[in-house]
């Protein structure tokens, strides 16, 4: 059901290749922006669209390319952040592998609204097909003047790299990211200063995820209020869901935002596993709070998700049935939470490590009766104390567990096993 917009191109044959995507309005909504648009133009098409940032954040696609300064003298660069790291979170590879002229007619667009020459994707190592699809697919480009100097016979020009990364998490984080793009440790910087303003090599700085940027051409095509009127108030068109765990039919669904989170688990996904039923739902990868099964009910955009007390975050969405238990569960996110920090705050380099070893303690059956006051105070000890969000991605689930399974932990803590058979 709905609008398919970015999918529509996975069941075409061949539509990462150029002459496909051609003939499919194809590098059209480049045309029709390069010749009768202006930068102010294109940005405020975006702005009211309401196109959200789906890698995780939501901010307003347009409005953050609007705080780029228009007379700074340095040169401005749009970064794609394409380092899908989010465990849950599989879409942009898809979009990379199957319809990469899309992401790069995208990033034309963007570039030409802020202004940038130079953009840089940053692509995660684990990648390799995607970051080759990518490549070919921009050699394409290069050799059909869709890309270089005089793009269409006009004054745009514009050059695009793409950087590998080594496999960082935190790389996903925008200004980690920015320090890895420059060839050093990929720690976070303290904001502000926004990277709008000080950003790659210290010049204007637009960092734009992969899904986000491939829906413009499909907005400059269509116009705004097409888009806008896709999805609810404020968040604006579809966006690719991505369902794992206990469902029947796991998998990529593009669907308006705003859809009931129900809906996408029982018909798009299939329903539970095996008849059994739904214990829990993490809504938007692995940083946002757990939801029960009595609040599948909600819409899931980026306000609906917050009014919920969750996140819509990068829509990886993480179905558990009946035969999860919750505390091995939190455990293995906080471990990879424990894995990933790069260690620049204390809270969030000892924070995550000790949550990870009291959670440890509990599966093992030794843990102690104040072991969950233990997890909660850690857990608010990060919360807003540290330089970036992977604090408060790590203490979220875990305030967010204790709050909804506190029976699990406890059965745990008390009869020193799990009451889950198997388990
Ligand atoms: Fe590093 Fe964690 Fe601090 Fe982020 S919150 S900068 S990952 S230590």
């Amino acid at each position: 059901m709905g609008v398919k917009i970015i999918s529509a191109g996975f069941d075409i044959e061949g539509f990462h290749r150029l002459q496909v995507y051609l003939a499919h309005e194809g590098y059209q909504a480049l045309r029709k922006v390069l010749t009768s648009m202006t930068p102010s133009q294109v940005t405020e098409e975006v702005i009211k669209s309401n196109l959200r940032g789906l890698g995780g954040a939501g901010f307003p696609a347009g409005r953050k390319w609007s705080f780029v300064p228009k007379d700074s003298p340095k040169p401005k660069y749009l970064v794609i952040n394409a380092d899908e790291g989010e465990p849950g979170t599989f879409k942009d590879r898809l979009i990379l592998l199957n319809t990469p002229h899309m992401l790069i007619e995208g990033i034309l667009i963007a570039a030409y609204a802020i202004g940038a020459a130079k953009v840089y994707i940053y692509i995660r190592g684990e990648y390799t097909e995607p970051a080759k699809v990518i490549g070919q697919a921009l050699e394409e480009v290069r050799a059909n003047n869709y890309l270089g100097q005089h793009i269409l016979g006009t004054d745009f020009s514009l050059d695009v790299v793409i950087h590998r990364g080594a496999g960082a998490y935190i790389c996903g984080e925008e200004t980690a990211l920015l320090e890895s793009l420059e060839g050093k440790k990929g720690w976070p910087r303290l904001k502000p200063p926004f990277p709008a303003l000080v950003g790659l090599f210290d010049c204007p700085t637009v960092i734009n995820n992969v899904e986000t940027i491939a829906f413009l051409p499909a907005i400059i095509n269509r116009g705004w209020k097409w888009f806008a009127d896709l999805g609810t108030e404020r968040n604006g068109g579809t966006r690719l869901f991505c369902v794992s765990g206990s469902v029947n039919r796991p998998g990529v669904y593009e669907l308006p935002m705003g859809t009931p989170l129900r809906e996408i688990i029982y018909e798009q996904a299939g329903g539970i596993k095996g008849d059994k039923s739904l214990k829990a739902v993490i809504p938007g990868g692995s940083s946002a709070p757990v939801l029960s099964r009595d609040q599948i009910d909600v819409k899931m955009d980026f306000d609906s998700l917050m009014a919920a007390g969750s996140m819509a975050g990068s829509g990886g969405i993480i179905v558990m049935d009946e035969d999860t238990c919750m505390p091995h569960a939190l455990w293995v996110l906080t471990r990879f939470y424990a894995h990933e920090s790069c260690g620049q705050c204390t809270p969030c380099r000892e924070g995550t490590g000790w949550m990870e070893k009291v959670l440890r303690r509990i599966l093992d059956g030794t843990g102690r009766p104040e072991d969950p006051e233990n997890l909660l105070r850690i857990a608010h000890n990060i919360m807003g104390n540290t330089i970036c969000p992977l604090g408060d991605a790590a203490a979220l689930p875990v305030i967010s567990f204790l709050e909804k399974f506190a029976n699990e932990f406890d059965f745990h803590i008390s009869q020193h096993r799990c009451d889950i058979e198997g388990v």
